[in-house]
C-alpha cells in the first residue's frame, strides 16, 4: 500500500491533519491507528458520553503506561492515553481552553506567533456563547460553557469572588492588547449538551467518505523505515498480520509518548540511549529529554457529588500561574464507576501551569511491545513544589462556606507534551515546520512538538497544531 502522506495516529492532531490533507483530492492519505474506530457501538458509547472519561478499568479505548510522578519519595501511578479514533481527545475532560498569546510569543518561532495561530484557533471552533474577532463561527469543534453551576462549583466560584478574584467572561478571550487577568470563569467545553465533540467525530468522521482517504484502525505502526536519510515507509501490525505502508511523506501524530517511542524505535533519539536499548542510531536528537506536564495536587472536598454534569465547570487562575479546578465528582464516578462510594469525593485540583521541572521518556528495548520508561520528575524544582503547596493552602479557602477540603496528594493532569520539540537550535528535534531534523520526508504533528507547555490545558492548542501544520505537510 502506498500513500502520498501517511498519518500515524488518529488522535487529536492526527484527525485534523488527515482531514485537512485529504481535502485535496489529489493527495492520497492513509491513516494508521492503533485503536478501534467508532463503527463499533461499544466504542461509540464510551467516547460520545461527554460527562464521563472512559478511562476506568472497563475501558476498551485507552492504553495505560506506568510513570513516576515524583522522585523524593518515589510516587508511581498509571496514566492513560486514548487508543481509539479520536485519540486522547476522545476520552478527555472536555476542557477546551486555548494557550495564551504569551505562550506562543515565548516560543519565538517563525510561523507560531499569536497572529499566526489565531486564525487556526478560530477555524477549528464554533463558540456558541461568545462571538467577536477572537472566535470562530463555523469550525467543527462546538464550544459551550455551563451557565448554572452545580453545588460545588457554585460554592467555589462564590468563595473565589469573596477572596477578591474577578469574574472572567471568556477564558478564551485573551489577546495581546487585552491579556486575561487572574480570576474565575466558566470553562469553555467541547461538550454539546452532554455529548463529547471530539476531533475524531468533528474532523475525521465527516471526511471518511473521501475516495483519497483510508483509515486502518486496530493497526500499530511498529517502526519507520528510514533509508539513506529519508523515511520511506512504516512497518505495521494489524488484524490480518504485518503490512508495510510506503509513503512519500509521513506525519507522526501518535501523541507525546507514542511519537517519541516510534522515533526512538526507528533510530531517531539520543544516541547513547538508543545504543543502550540496542537500536542502531539514524539521527542523534534529544527526543524525550525535556517533556512537560501540568503537575496537580488533589484535595478531596465534602461537596455533594454531581454526577451527570461535566467533570469541570469553572476554574480559578491565580497570579502565581496556578489553575485551581473544582471537579464535580470523584475519580471513580467520573471514569464510569457506579458513584456510590462515599470515599470517592468531589475534589479540588491545584495545578501548576508553567512548571520549571522537565520529565523524560526513555526507550529501554528495541522491541516495540516494551513500553518506554516515563518519569515526570514533578518535584525536581523546589520552586514548583513551593508554588503547589501554597496553592493547596489557598484551595482550603476555596472549598466554600460550610465545606471542608482534606489533605492534598500528588496527581497529574495527564497533559504530557514536548517530547519532540520544535526549535531553532540543537536542542530541538524539529524545525519550526515540524520536520524532523536530519530525516527527509518526516514530520511530527501532535503534542510532542510544543517547545514549552502552554499556560492552559493543551487540547485546544493541539487541535490547532493539527490545523496549522497541514500547510507544512501539504507542501
Ligand atoms: C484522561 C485524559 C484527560 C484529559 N483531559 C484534558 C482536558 O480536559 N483538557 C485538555 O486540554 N487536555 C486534556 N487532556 C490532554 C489532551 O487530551 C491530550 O494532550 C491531547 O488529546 C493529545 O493529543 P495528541 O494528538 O498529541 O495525541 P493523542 O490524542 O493521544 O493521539 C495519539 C493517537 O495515536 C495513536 N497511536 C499511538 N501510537 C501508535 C502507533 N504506534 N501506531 C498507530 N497509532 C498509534 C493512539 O492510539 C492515539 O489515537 C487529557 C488527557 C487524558 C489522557
Amino acid at each position: 500500500m502506498h500513500a502520498d502522506v501517511l498519518v500515524v495516529g488518529a488522535g487529536s492532531a492526527g484527525c485534523v491533519l488527515a482531514e485537512r490533507l485529504s481535502a485535496d483530492p489529489e493527495c492520497r492519505v492513509v491513516v494508521v491507528e492503533s485503536g478501534p474506530g467508532p463503527s463499533d457501538p461499544r466504542v461509540m458509547a464510551q467516547i460520545s458520553d461527554g460527562l464521563r472519561l472512559p478511562i476506568g478499568d472497563a475501558s476498551s479505548v485507552v492504553r495505560r503506561y506506568r510513570t513516576t510522578l515524583t522522585d523524593h519519595p518515589p510516587r508511581s501511578t498509571t496514566i492513560m492515553r486514548g487508543a481509539v479514533v479520536g485519540g486522547s481527545g476522545a476520552v478527555n475532560g472536555g476542557y477546551f481552553c486555548r494557550g495564551l498569546p504569551e505562550d506562543f510569543d515565548a516560543w519565538q518561532l517563525p510561523g507560531w506567533s499569536w497572529d499566526d495561530v489565531l486564525p487556526h484557533f478560530r477555524a477549528i471552533e464554533t463558540d456558541r456563547d461568545v462571538d467577536g474577532p477572537l472566535h470562530g463561527t463555523d469550525g467543527p469543534m462546538l464550544i459551550r460553557r455551563v451557565h448554572e453551576f452545580e453545588v460545588g462549583a457554585r460554592a467555589f466560584v462564590d468563595a473565589a469572588r469573596e477572596l477578591g478574584y474577578p469574574w472572567l467572561e471568556d477564558l478564551n478571550g485573551s489577546s495581546p492588547g487585552a491579556p486575561l487577568e487572574p480570576g474565575v470563569g466558566a470553562v469553555p467545553l467541547n461538550i454539546d449538551r452532554g455529548t463529547r465533540v471530539g476531533p475524531g467525530g468533528a474532523f475525521l468522521g465527516p471526511a471518511a467518505g473521501r475516495q483519497n482517504l483510508r483509515v486502518l484502525d486496530r493497526t500499530d505502526v511498529t517502526r519507520l523505515r528510514i533509508e539513506r536519510g529519508r523515511v520511506v515507509g512504516a512497518e505495521c501490525r494489524g488484524p490480518d498480520g504485518d503490512v508495510l505502508v510506503t509513503a512519500d511523506r509521513i506525519a507522526l501524530c501518535a501523541g507525546a509518548i507514542g511519537s517519541a517511542h516510534l522515533l526512538m524505535l526507528s533510530g531517531v533519539g539520543p544516541a547513547r540511549t538508543l545504543t543502550d536499548a540496542g537500536v542502531p542510531v539514524v539521527a542523534d536528537l534529544p527526543v524525550g529529554t525535556r517533556c512537560a506536564d501540568h503537575p496537580e495536587l488533589v484535595l478531596p472536598v465534602d461537596w455533594p457529588a454531581a454526577p451527570g454534569r461535566p467533570p469541570l465547570e469553572a476554574v480559578l487562575v491565580t497570579e502565581d500561574g496556578l489553575e485551581i479546578r473544582p471537579y464535580t465528582t470523584g475519580f471513580g464516578a467520573m471514569t464510569g464507576g457506579p458513584g456510590d462510594d462515599p470515599e470517592d469525593r468531589p475534589h479540588l485540583g491545584v495545578t501548576l501551569m508553567r512548571p520549571r521541572a522537565r520529565g523524560v521518556i526513555t526507550i529501554v528495548s528495541a522491541d516495540p511491545a516494551v513500553p518506554p520508561l516515563i518519569e515526570h520528575r514533578y518535584d525536581a524544582e523546589p520552586a514548583d513544589v513551593a508554588l503547589l503547596e501554597a496553592g493547596a493552602e489557598l484551595a482550603h479557602d476555596l472549598a466554600g462556606t460550610g465545606y471542608t477540603a482534606r489533605q492534598s496528594f500528588w496527581s497529574t493532569s495527564q497533559h504530557l507534551c514536548g517530547s519532540a520539540p520544535m526549535g531553532l537550535d540543537d536542542d530541538a528535534v524539529l524545525d519550526p515546520q515540524c520536520r524532523v531534523r536530519g530525516v527527509e520526508g518526516l514530520w511530527v504533528v501532535d503534542g510532542s512538538v510544543m517547545p514549552s507547555i502552554t499556560g492552559r490545558g493543551p487540547h485546544a492548542t493541539i487541535v490547532m497544531i493539527g490545523h496549522r501544520a497541514a500547510e507544512f505537510v501539504s507542501r
